[in-house]
C-alpha cells in the first residue's frame, strides 16, 4: 500500500510526501481507512510504531473535507479574549508527547488553513499557552490536568469536538488521569459517542483500558491488536 491509494485530500498528501513518507505503516495502513470511515478504533500500537500520524492523517483529512473555515468561537469579554472550540482533541499523557503530536500536526497541516494549540501543565507557560489558543486551535493537544483549568477559566469548549484521540491511554491511566478524562469526555460538553469519531491508542490492553474502550467508544468499534 502507498499513501496515493488512501484517498486523502490533495493537501494532506503532498505533506506526508514533504515528511519524506512513501508507505504506511502497519498501523497507519489499517488506522487511516477506518478513521476515515468514521468508525471508532482501539489500536493497540507502540511507540515508533507511526501511531501518531494514523490519527492525525484521518483527524486533519477529516477537518479539510468538513470546511475548517467553520471554527467557531465565542467572546469571553475578558480583554477580548475569546472561548475557543477545537474540532478534535488529542488528550496526551505528557508534555513530550504532547509536543511531539504538535510538532507532527504542523507538518500535516503544513499551507493549510488548519490550526493546531497545545496545552501542557507547568506553572511558568500557562499565560503564553492561553495567549496561542487565540490563533486559532481546529486541532488541540493536551495533557488532561491543564485542559481542565483552561476549560474551567472558560477559554475552551468542547462542544463542537467531533474527533477525541486519547494517545497512551495506558500510561494516562498508570498517571492517574482517569478521573480527569472521564471529566473532559463524559461531563463536559463533548459530543456523545456516535456524534464523534474516538480514537484510543494504548501499548497494553488491561482490564482497565478495555472498560475505557466500552465506556468511550460505539459496540462496533474497530480493534487492531
Ligand atoms: P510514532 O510511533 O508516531 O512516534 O512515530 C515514530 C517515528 O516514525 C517518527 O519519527 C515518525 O516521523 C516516523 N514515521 C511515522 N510514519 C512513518 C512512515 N509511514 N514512513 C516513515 N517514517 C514514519
Amino acid at each position: 500500500t502507498l499513501f496515493g491509494e488512501l484517498k486523502l485530500h490533495t493537501w494532506i498528501e503532498e505533506n506526508i510526501k514533504l515528511s519524506g513518507y512513501d508507505r504506511p505503516t502497519p498501523v497507519q495502513k489499517y488506522s487511516i481507512p477506518a478513521l476515515m470511515d468514521n468508525r471508532d478504533l482501539m489500536s493497540c500500537a507502540q511507540t515508533g510504531s507511526g501511531k501518531t500520524a494514523a490519527f492525525l492523517v484521518p483527524l486533519i483529512n477529516h477537518i479539510l473535507q468538513n470546511g475548517p473555515e467553520a471554527i467557531h468561537r465565542e467572546d469571553i469579554g475578558r480583554s477580548g479574549r475569546k472561548k475557543q472550540f477545537p474540532s478534535a482533541l488529542v488528550l496526551s499523557p505528557t508534555r513530550e508527547l504532547s509536543l511531539q503530536i504538535y510538532n507532527e500536526s504542523r507538518k500535516f497541516a503544513y499551507r493549510t488553513p488548519i490550526t493546531s494549540a497545545l496545552l501542557y501543565g507547568g506553572r511558568e507557560n500557562y499565560r503564553d499557552q492561553i495567549n496561542k489558543l487565540r490563533l486559532g486551535c481546529h486541532i488541540l493537544i493536551a495533557t488532561p490536568g491543564r485542559l481542565i483549568d483552561v476549560m474551567e477559566q472558560g477559554y475552551i469548549g468542547l462542544a463542537g469536538c467531533r474527533y477525541l484521540v486519547l494517545d497512551e491511554a495506558d500510561r494516562m491511566l498508570d498517571m492517574g488521569f482517569e478521573p480527569q478524562i472521564r471529566q473532559i469526555v463524559e461531563l463536559s460538553s463533548m459530543p456523545m459517542k456516535g456524534e464523534r469519531v474516538t480514537a484510543m491508542f494504548s501499548a497494553t490492553f488491561p482490564k482497565e483500558i478495555q472498560v475505557l474502550a466500552q465506556d468511550f467508544l460505539l459496540p462496533d468499534y474497530v480493534f487492531l491488536a
